[in-house]
């Protein structure tokens, strides 16, 4: 809980700089992970549980003023770690990050930061730091019913896959991976 608390602080930080401690994050339950309820359009089901937690809404503490993110909002990363595959999703694009936390399991941890447009100096097999700018939020102008979002996701890995070839396809087979609720990371 205290990593992913940490992590929406320093999004809040980034973007906000002198004001993100007072910045309070809000969910519908459909942002979260395994919800198999939709956000967005007609707020009924997902195809799919939800791999992820989707972030974007946040309110000033004070002030109550709620905002979302805009294509202009900075990711920073949630941990150090190796860019292995940069791949579509259905909003924009998804970088996937290699954790170095062996300890915490015999299989491979896997970062996914989605709907995103990775900032121009990430490439593949680049080193990122945590708190390191690596994306904006992707614009949704195309998929209106839905409001620019990270999705953030983690997988441990289960079945060898090429690193190159890690991608959504890998990631919704239950064969293939393990979801964990980024919450408990
Ligand atoms: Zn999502």
């Amino acid at each position: 809980m205290k990593k992913f608390s940490d992590y929406l602080q320093a999004i809040a930080r980034t973007n906000h700089p002198g004001n993100g401690l007072k910045t309070q994050w809000l969910f519908y339950c459909g942002m979260l992970f395994l919800s198999r309820d939709k956000w967005w359009g007609d707020f009924r089901h997902r195809p799919s549980r939800h791999e992820g937690i989707d972030i974007c809404w946040h309110r000033n503490e004070q002030t109550h003023e709620v905002h979302g993110f805009t294509p202009e909002t900075r990711i920073p990363a949630m941990e150090n770690g190796t860019v292995v595959n940069i791949c579509d999703d259905f909003l924009g694009r998804t970088l996937v990050v290699k954790q170095k936390i062996p300890e915490a399991s015999e299989f491979k941890i896997i970062f996914t930061y989605a709907h995103i447009v990775p900032e121009a100096n990430i490439l593949i097999g680049q080193q990122i730091k945590k708190d390191q700018v690596i994306a904006t939020v992707c614009d949704t102008q195309k998929n209106p019913q839905l409001v620019p979002h990270l999705h953030f996701s983690c997988f441990e890995i289960i079945e060898p896959v090429p690193e190159t070839r890690l991608d959504w396809n890998v990631f919704t087979d239950p064969e293939k991976v393990n979801m964990i609720c980024p919450v408990f990371l």
